[in-house]
Formats: structure tokens, C-alpha cells, sequence
């Protein structure tokens, strides 16, 4: 597979929905999510010319981390976060885009040894069950996160619901997002949505920052333990 002319397309096709919604260009960032891709496959795509890796599994991402340290790549965490993995997380990613209640952010920034740029995750679509904070109970969030001095926060992260109107759903973060700018502090630039199916319609709605894994490495073969028992065979 050619990682130069695939991450092509997904930088054509980025500046493109730039252009049709009227934006200035490079105005979004490209994160590769790089679960369930083995080492080497991330290495290529970071010669190929990407900085920015996301990765959902911490157990996955500890395998795969010490392989790339050489390299000068920033580690996003996209991923659920439990308690005691916050200071694993806290010490191998640069930015977390998950956190959705306070607790979680109190011990990223107990455990951090530098500043984390961080996220909120918000369930903009209220669905039950589901990752992220609720829309009416984010005020509080954002003023507890800005609180803590060695997280920053630059935004909100959503993953709408699939197989909806996922264009209200980004409108709806966008106007989240907006709502609580005053109160979030100067370092508010982030608006982390769009995957390989719909970043750019999330372009459209004023996503700064889309997270693309199929696009840029192809499927994704087996289940994230596969991938789990991928990384850490020899
Ligand atoms: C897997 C994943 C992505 C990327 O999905 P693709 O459809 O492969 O682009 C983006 N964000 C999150 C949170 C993910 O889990």
C-alpha cells in the first residue's frame, strides 16, 4: 500500500471541504488513528509524512510505543479511559481527547509530569450508555477542567451517533462548543470530529482537528484484541 498517495487523497479531500465551506486553508489537523495497525505500518505512515497518531487501546498502545521512540510524534488517547489507567495515559500521550468526568481529570492532572493538551468527550447525541458527557451537565465540566493546572483545554471532542444525521450532530457540538468558549479559557481551539466516512461533512460544520484511521491505512482486519495479540507477538 502507498501511505504518500492515500494520505494524499485525505489532504485533498480535507482542503477541498476547506474550500466549500468558505474556511481558510490548513486550518485542520489530521490525526491518523492508528489502533489496531502494527508498528511498522505507523512508522510508515510517519514517513510518509504524519506527526499525529491516535490510539484507543492502552494496553495496545504500551506495546507499540517503545517501537516509535525514536520517532517525533505526538500521541493522541481517543480512546474510553478507566481510572487506573490515568497514569499510564497521563505519561505516554501528549493529548487526551476522552476525558468526560471530573474525576478522570483530576487524576490525569494528578499524575501528569507536563502539561496535557485535553479534550472533552460530550455524548452530543444523549445517547444512552454512551461515552462522553452529557450536553446539560457540560458547564460544569469544562469550569473543572479549566480549574486544573496541568491540563489545557483546547476543546471538545464527538462521535455521533452512526447511522443518523450526523451533520446536526456536528452542529450541535459546534453550537456546544461556542456556548462554552467565555467560560473554558484562551487556549479553546478544538473541535475533534470526523472519521473516514464523514470528516468531511465535520469540515463543513467546523471540526479543527479529524481523526482518520481506514482512510489513511486501509481496513482494519480482525478485532482490536487481534490487533492486541498483533502487537504484542514478537
Ligand atoms: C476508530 C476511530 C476513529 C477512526 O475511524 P475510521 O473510520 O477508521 O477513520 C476515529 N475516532 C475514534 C474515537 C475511533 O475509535
Amino acid at each position: 500500500m502507498d501511505y504518500a498517495q492515500r494520505i494524499g487523497a485525505v489532504r485533498a479531500a480535507i482542503a477541498e471541504a476547506e474550500r466549500r465551506a468558505g474556511r481558510a486553508p490548513h486550518g485542520v489537523q489530521l490525526l491518523a488513528v492508528s489502533k489496531a495497525r502494527r508498528a511498522a505500518e505507523v512508522r510508515a505512515a510517519h514517513d510518509a509524512g504524519l506527526r499525529a497518531f491516535g490510539e484507543n487501546y492502552l494496553q495496545e498502545a504500551m506495546a507499540k510505543l517503545p517501537e516509535l521512540a525514536d520517532l517525533d510524534i505526538d500521541w493522541h488517547f481517543i480512546g474510553a479511559i478507566q481510572a487506573n489507567k490515568t497514569r499510564d495515559i497521563a505519561r505516554n500521550f501528549q493529548w487526551i481527547h476522552t476525558i468526560d468526568r471530573a474525576k478522570i481529570a483530576t487524576r490525569l492532572d494528578g499524575a501528569a509530569a507536563r502539561r496535557l493538551e485535553v479534550c472533552i468527550q460530550v455524548n452530543v447525541d444523549a445517547e444512552p450508555q454512551k461515552a462522553g458527557v452529557a450536553p446539560d451537565r457540560l458547564p460544569a465540566l469544562v469550569a473543572h477542567v479549566a480549574s486544573l493546572p496541568r491540563l489545557r483545554l483546547r476543546g471538545l471532542m464527538v462521535i455521533p451517533r452512526p447511522g443518523t444525521d450526523v451533520r446536526a450532530s456536528f452542529r450541535r457540538a459546534k453550537a456546544l462548543f461556542d456556548a462554552n468558549a467565555a467560560a473554558a479559557g484562551p487556549r479553546w481551539d478544538t473541535l475533534s470530529m470526523g472519521m473516514s466516512d464523514d470528516f468531511q461533512i465535520a469540515i463543513e460544520e467546523a471540526a479543527t482537528l479529524v481523526r482518520v484511521g481506514t482512510a489513511i491505512f486501509g481496513p482494519r482486519t480482525g478485532t482490536a484484541s487481534g490487533a492486541l495479540a498483533q502487537a504484542a507477538a514478537p
